[in-house]
């Protein structure tokens, strides 16, 4: 959204500068000037617009920084990644933290911030880096087992880091599930989750069967 209305201010002010040409142009008449003149004063009105709407937008990288800067917010990065990824592209590569975290679906991190937040508990995603057990259950990479040892297509929301599952200390996943129903109002967007696991699947797939289209916090069967 933001990128279109910054694409939006550009072309008005390469139109703006058409119209102020124009209107310098000492070859055309005063009559003919001033009406481009009056174009040019209503293509800045309309820019100017545009740029205050711009504003008000928040850039992914600005929200990324907010959702990371919350108090709330208490993950760290290897919660959410595999050994692989960790050893690839922060060991090796040196991408910095904030990389990794922007291939993340920035609705899928204020949708967790949200979860965590509202139920002020802790959530354990992955725990490979205390010496648990958990390592696939936020980006799943092509050498994750998960992944490695499909023989058949696999179009999980996990690889494309769109999804998570996750625990939230003291609650089951079904009491989990029911409380993100009974909050959907407030939820910040529409979510999936598994149905029946015994931990919590938290997808952004928009994709609903039909008769299902408006349901916020659908329950996927796998
Ligand atoms: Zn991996």
């Amino acid at each position: 959204m933001k990128t279109l209305i910054e694409r939006r201010i550009q072309e008005l002010k390469k139109a703006d500068e058409k119209a102020c040409e124009q209107r310098w142009d000492m070859k055309r008449s005063r009559l003919e000037r001033m009406a481009f003149r009056d174009q040019s004063n209503e293509i800045t009105f309309a820019r100017q617009e545009l740029e205050r709407i711009a504003q008000a937008i928040p850039s992914k990288e600005e929200r990324l920084k907010a959702v990371l800067a919350d108090p709330f917010w208490k993950f760290d990065l290897k919660e959410l990644i595999c050994l692989h990824v960790y050893e690839r592209y922060i060991k090796q590569y040196a991408w910095s933290e904030f990389q990794i975290w922007s291939l993340f679906d920035i609705e899928l991190l204020e949708t967790l911030l949200f979860i965590r937040k509202e139920l002020n508990r802790a959530i354990t995603i992955n725990d490979w880096h205390i010496g648990g057990r958990y390592d696939e259950r936020g980006i799943r990479c092509n050498l994750c087992d998960l992944v490695a040892s499909k023989e058949v297509a696999y179009l999980s929301a996990h690889p494309f880091a769109e999804g998570l599952d996750f625990d939230v200390a003291g609650m089951t996943a079904e009491e989990v599930r029911l409380w993100l129903e009974a909050n959907a109002d407030k939820l910040p967007y529409p979510i999936r989750v598994e149905d029946g696991k015994p931990w919590v699947h938290l997808d952004m797939r928009y994709f609903r069967p039909s008769g299902y289209e408006d349901v916020k916090v659908y329950r996927l069967t796998v």
